[in-house]
């Protein structure tokens, strides 16, 4: 289980609690590198989150959106590596401070991930997401991405 902090893979468990009522098992676990604290929830279904749209509107969050997303984006992976980046987030949002998310930290996050693996799938994802309307803009935004990714 991947720490959300620094991404190491160990962690020590400090409490564990199953919670029959929508079959997600919860974990309290410590990072045994930067020994910051996060929770896990193994097997997550559509977990109980509320997604808070750019227009205020508030909506459950759906786990089919993040995977048609990536289907899109990046259809060269294998369902299980888009599933996996999923969970990645998933667990991101879960450890949010509060159970209403802005979807645009959510597309930020997706963003991220897109970041490292597809630039292409990068640079279009983020012309939708950061409304970027003009020539100039899109410019920017491949200048940015060429800036931080040397
Ligand atoms: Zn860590």
């Amino acid at each position: 289980m991947m720490c959300p902090y620094c991404a190491f893979t160990e962690s020590n468990v400090l409490e564990s609690r199953d919670a029959e009522e929508n079959k997600v098992n919860r974990r309290r676990r410590e990072c045994l590198q930067c020994k910051k604290r996060f929770t896990t929830y193994e097997r997550v279904g559509n977990i109980d989150l509320k997604v808070v749209k750019k227009n205020g509107r508030v909506e459950d969050y759906r786990r089919e959106k993040l995977e048609r997303c990536f289907e899109k984006a990046c259809w060269k992976l294998t369902e299980e590596e888009r599933a996996n980046l999923i969970d990645e987030i998933e667990m991101k949002l879960l450890n949010w401070e509060s159970v209403e998310i802005p979807s645009r930290e959510i597309a930020l996050m997706v963003m991220e991930k897109l970041k490292n693996l597809d630039p292409v799938a990068y640079i279009r994802f983020a012309t939708v997401y950061l409304d970027v309307n003009s020539i100039d803009d899109f410019e920017k935004l491949i200048i940015d991405y060429k800036k931080t990714n040397k």
